[in-house]
């Protein structure tokens, strides 16, 4: 019989997909569904659960019938979207509200509450997490004091990410989440196995509605023989970051990775030491298997691709995103540009949300070239600045592993290889979330005895090696710091 296939649940925020692996690694197809964005109000942000559910589970079908029947798969592997809350109805199944989406600000007047009764500090050395609205455990008990339905709901109240709302339609009722995944609740304690009741009594959540925290790799249930022809089993479970810190292989301690989309994500595996950060990084479960736990210390960029969006829809500098690299290109330096790319604030280790952006050093003699390569920079600058936090954190890098849709740039990846003074690499197909999963899957169906072993599902990659002469990096560096000094003092 030919080699057994994987299938990949990759739940994202903007679109769900299903992905078939081969078991040795090769991603053999793909079948993709937008999803629906509610905004009701400024800064809310919501998801039809019920829609996530029809979207995968016809995209699953595809990959299903591709694969030629179900018998032909030997796991499912799921990776999501994180802190994004579901809640549903036991009996029925059926949601009870609409989704919160991770990046809804909707509690941030409770948040600012629980900053102001000093519980952050404690809060940070429990969970790893800062206090703010993005972590589920404020969704939760917003839901329960809005919506009547989930107020009221009682011992019929389901709750989970949505890992774990798959995984109930999916086998019919299993009710489980994945220990990274329940890491993102800021319910967990970072040296717990289970939910806290402290924290659940301190947000306000039930603690008899949340799913069972289960390892990232493993037998979790098997799918309901009608929806795909005959069970499936599942067998990986994880975040979208965690799975891209497994799809890069980042398994040793020390070894990083950066996602660079939208935004940027950016962690560091920190071994089964529980990380502290002296920098507002998170710290958060990498992974847990059995007996073997990794964290991982964690930052983020606002602005990385949507920088490269604003230069396209905002100021009309390039049509497509990949202009800008023939455009950085196409000057010998930046002419004397600088950018603060503070369009939506600064993110970590600045944490300005407040700040707005610069472009400095403007002369008769600077062109767009010169604009969009500042931006372009700017992006390698935020890194570096990370890079600093990280390494005062305990976990400095020796190379940094790349992907996301902006890692397509070669430019911006040789840009960070010189100003971080370290190799970058990426990987020939950078889906490096999905792989994750693949991989998680497969070593919970016993393909691989480990993640290590599972480790050669990873393609090989480019590897960008630092060249930049010392001067140059130093006259960057001494812009960027001017430019830091151009923020407005903090409100
Ligand atoms: P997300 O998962 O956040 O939706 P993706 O990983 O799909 O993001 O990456 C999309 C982002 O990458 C967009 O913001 C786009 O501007 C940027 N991008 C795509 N290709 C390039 C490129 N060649 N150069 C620079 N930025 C790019």
């Amino acid at each position: 019989m030919s080699e057994p296939y994987i299938l990949v649940l990759d739940e994202g925020t903007t679109s769900t997909r299903a992905m078939l692996y081969a078991s040795q690694g090769t991603r053999i197809a793909t079948a993709q569904a937008e999803l629906t964005q509610y905004y009701p109000q400024p800064g809310w942000v919501e998801h039809d659960a019920a829609e996530i559910w029809e979207r995968t589970l016809k995209c699953a079908r595809q990959m299903v019938e591709r694969a030629g029947g179900a018998s032909r798969i030997a796991a499912i592997g799921i990776t999501n979207q994180r802190e994004t809350i579901v809640a549903w109805d036991r009996k029925t199944g059926e949601p009870l509200a609409r989704a919160i989406v991770w990046q809804d600000r909707r509690t941030a007047d409770r948040c600012a509450d629980l900053r102001e009764a000093g519980l952050e500090p404690m809060l940070q050395e429990a969970t790893g997490l800062v206090i703010d609205p993005y972590f589920s455990a404020t969704k939760i008990r917003w839901m329960i004091d809005h919506v009547p339905a989930v107020g009221d709901a009682g011992a019929g109240l389901a709750l989970g990410t949505v890992e774990s709302w798959l995984v109930w339609k999916l086998t019919g009722g299993c009710h489980v989440s994945d220990a990274s995944n329940a890491s993102r609740t800021q319910l967990v304690r970072l040296d717990g196995d289970s939910w806290d009741q402290g924290l659940c009594d301190l947000f306000g959540v039930p603690r008899a509605a949340l799913p069972e925290i289960v390892d990232n790799a493993g037998s979790f249930g098997s799918t309901l023989p009608d929806l795909f022809g005959g069970p499936i089993s599942i067998c990986g479970l994880a975040g979208d970051q965690q799975a891209a810190m497994i799809g890069q292989s980042c398994l040793h301690p020390g070894e990083a990775k950066a996602t660079l989309g939208t935004g940027a994500f950016i962690l560091a595996n920190m071994g089964p030491v529980i990380p502290v950060s002296r920098h507002r990084l998170l710290g958060t479960l990498l992974y847990r298997i059995g007996d073997r736990r990794a964290y991982a210390l964690e930052g983020s960029l606002f602005a990385a691709g949507s920088l490269i969006q604003w230069l396209r829809d905002g100021l009309g500098l390039i049509v497509q995103a990949a202009d800008s690299e023939a455009l950085a290109r196409s000057v010998p330096g930046n002419g004397g540009v600088f950018m603060l790319p503070a369009l939506a604030g600064l993110g970590a280790p600045h944490w300005r949300p407040d700040a707005t952006g610069v472009i400095a050093g403007l002369t008769q003699g600077s062109t767009r070239a010169h604009v969009v390569r500042a931006a372009l920079e700017s992006i390698s600058h935020q890194v570096h600045d990370l890079a600093g936090a990280f390494a005062s954190d305990g976990a400095p890098w020796d190379r940094l592993r790349i992907d996301g849709g902006m890692s397509a740039n070669d430019w911006i990846a040789q840009d960070m290889a010189d100003m971080l003074d370290i190799p970058v690499e990426r990987p020939a197909d950078v889906e490096t979330t999905a792989l994750g999963a693949a991989m998680l899957a497969a070593v919970g169906a016993g393909l691989f005895a480990s993640l290590h072993e599972a480790s050669a599902m990873r393609p090989p990659g480019a590897q960008f090696m630092p060249a930049m002469p010392r001067e140059t990096r130093q006259y960057r560096l001494g812009g960027w710091q001017a430019m830091l000094r151009h923020m407005t003092p903090a409100s």
